[in-house]
């Protein structure tokens, strides 16, 4: 009989979908994909896609993506925050 051999959680990563309404956990075999937003090298935000790797998952700001629903959705978010953001800059000026 063995006696405390369990596993240490605190070992493993957890990585949950950052996709609207998603939140399912990533198993070791899926092929996830990574987002993130930048405005770095560019003057405006500029949105990343690239496919799963460890280290830049791990980095502050990395959006964990399950699929391709929740990437668009996410996409889908970021365009809507732009636009929103450029209408509140030019004011009610647009609506004439
Ligand atoms: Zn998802």
């Amino acid at each position: 009989m063995k006696l405390g051999n369990l596993a240490n959680p605190a070992a493993e990563n957890f990585y949950r979908c950052s996709g609207p309404n998603c939140g399912i956990l990533k198993k070791t075999s899926d092929r996830w994909w990574l987002m993130w937003t930048s405005a770095v090298n560019f003057n405006q935000p500029v949105l990343y896609l690239c496919a799963w790797d460890e280290e830049i998952a791990n980095r502050e700001g990395t959006l964990h993506v399950c699929g391709e629903l929740c990437a668009q959705r996410l996409q889908s978010q970021f365009m809507g925050n732009i636009r929103e953001s450029q209408l509140r800059r030019s004011g009610i000026a647009v609506r004439s």
